[in-house]
């Protein structure tokens, strides 16, 4: 019949025309990134209003971002105003002495949990901590306190503390900055080895350990995260207000080694493990297989 025949001639033309505006979309698009470790303090609340903290993540691409703060209200504020985009850490500092002494204040945990029960945080952190204090009973309240809510601990310390949390509670769940604290391939293996399930590695600020001078991946390092690709994450981890300021600099940098990885790995990397531990703790259950050395 004439007509079915226009049909579908005019179905197979759609379809054409959008295959080639999918195939012609500008090569340099974004792909979108879910941002792990990000900081939003008070002098940093200072300069940059919460609005445009959520300009500088939609015009880089960033579709969730965790946030945490000193004080922790301002992490809590940005999540109000994009509850969609953005993952709220309690970060349990007061004064910048903190970062050093908190292990050692056995009101610590109460506040915490004050905190907690005022907000709806995701995970707690970031917490400085070095295997010398991995005895703390500071510190194993939180860790239990965490595992008793589900939240994920932000954790920027060394391989001791690590074994310490998941010996105190097996089920914790943990984001280990920056490539742990002696970025090394080997290293970060035995990790990984020791803690297959719960462990989950932020490259954020590591990038010189990883790329060569021409901005390439490292090949040990390469293997690492085909190895693992359902463990790592990015971050651009704006520690300081300057960082906020290169935002895009960064953001960018941790595209280009993402693009130098096969497609499905960049995407784990660059955004869905996040995705799956911080919004969607389910899907872990799941998880994809590493690439087979033929694909990669
Ligand atoms: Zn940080």
């Amino acid at each position: 019949m004439p007509t079915r025949t226009t049909t579908e001639q005019l179905t197979r033309a759609a379809i054409t025309l959008l295959a080639a505006l999918l195939l012609s979309a500008p090569a340099g698009a974004q792909t979108s990134l879910f941002d792990a470790h990000l900081h939003y303090n008070a002098e940093q609340r200072e300069a940059i209003a919460p609005g445009k903290i959520l300009d500088i993540l939609e015009s880089n691409g960033i579709e969730h971002a965790v946030i945490t703060s000193t004080p922790p209200k301002n992490a809590h504020e940005l999540a109000q105003l994009a509850p969609g985009r953005i993952v709220p850490f309690l970060g349990v500092y007061r004064t910048r002495a903190d970062k050093e002494r908190w292990m050692h204040q056995p009101e610590l945990p109460e506040r915490v949990t004050g905190w907690l029960e005022d907000g709806n945080y995701r995970g707690i952190g970031e917490l400085h901590i070095f295997g010398r204090d991995r005895n703390s009973p500071v510190l194993e309240r939180l860790v239990r306190i965490a595992a008793e809510r589900e939240l994920v601990l932000m954790i920027h310390g060394d391989l001791a503390i690590i074994d310490r949390i998941f010996a105190i509670e097996p089920q914790s769940q943990v984001l280990w900055a920056h490539l742990g604290a002696d970025p090394d391939p080997t290293i970060l293996r035995a990790a990984l080895a020791r803690h297959p399930h719960n462990l989950f590695i932020d490259t954020s600020v590591r990038d010189e350990r990883f790329l060569d001078q021409n901005g390439q991946l490292r090949p040990e390092w390469r293997a690492l995260f085909l190895d693992h690709p359902n463990r790592f994450v990015v971050g651009v981890d704006t520690y300081s207000l300057p960082r906020w300021r290169r935002f895009g600099e960064v953001a960018a940098t941790i595209r280009r080694w993402l693009n130098q990885l096969p497609p499905s790995v960049a995407r784990r990397i660059g955004r869905e493990n996040a995705r799956e531990l911080l919004l969607d703790p389910l899907a872990l259950d799941h998880l994809p297989p590493a690439l087979p050395p033929e694909r990669r």
